[in-house]
């Protein structure tokens, strides 16, 4: 059986630069982000059951997610941010296995912001966790988006913890050293991983 590896790591950690990589050497990565936003579709039936739930309010002008509004309603919301992920992680998992069984790929890399968080965890044999300080998530996350420090403090602490996120790890990508050094690592992690998918 060809491998399915995870790939996590906090926000503005380096997932995009490390999947690109492996992209880039012919691998599949089949995006969880993607997934969640694909499913949320005008008249996927995940739209639907949040339309009827939520009411009209939810959809802006061209019928998309009003995502602002709906954040706001189930961040104060246990309720309903409970009913939000009935409707969406069981499509968002069905959505991310018809692209993992798709690929042709000698092994399929499955990058995922929660990927622990979400249980799809469970979808994947190895975990490559992207690590870097805090204050370097901060840094980098402020200098590529808008967001303000608070802001992105805030997100780091509703992600699972550094520390936990570690216990996950097959193996840990320190992407704390400048970009051009994560070539060679992702290299080496890719022959490690055709040798052992054989
Ligand atoms: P998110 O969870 O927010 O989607 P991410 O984990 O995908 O983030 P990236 O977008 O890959 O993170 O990286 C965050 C920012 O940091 C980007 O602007 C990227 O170009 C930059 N970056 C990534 N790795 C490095 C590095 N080793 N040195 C300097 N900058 C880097």
């Amino acid at each position: 059986k060809k491998l399915i590896i995870g790939l996590t790591g906090g926000i503005g950690s380096g997932k995009t630069a490390v999947s690109n990589r492996f992209k880039a050497l012919g691998i599949h990565v089949v995006d969880a982000d993607i997934a969640a936003r694909t499913i949320v579709e005008p008249n996927q039936p995940a739209w639907h059951d949040i339309k009827d739930f939520f009411g009209p309010e939810v959809l802006l002008a061209d019928h998309t997610l009003n995502r602002a509004w709906l954040r706001q309603q189930v961040f104060t919301d246990e309720a309903k941010r409970k009913q939000l992920e009935v409707f969406t992680h069981p499509r968002i998992r069905d959505e991310i296995i018809r692209d993992l069984i798709s690929s042709t790929s000698a092994y399929t890399i499955l990058a995922s912001p929660l990927l622990i968080e979400s249980g799809q965890v469970a979808l994947v044999d190895n975990v490559i966790v992207v690590d870097v300080p805090e204050a370097t998530q901060i840094e980098r996350t402020c200098s590529r988006d808008d967001n303000d420090v608070e802001q992105v403090k805030r997100i780091i602490a509703a992600q699972i913890s550094r520390e936990k996120r570690l216990t996950h790890a097959d193996w840990v990508i320190d992407n704390s050293l400048p970009l051009e050094t994560l070539d060679t690592r992702v290299e080496a992690l890719h022959q490690a991983l055709l040798t052992n998918g054989q």
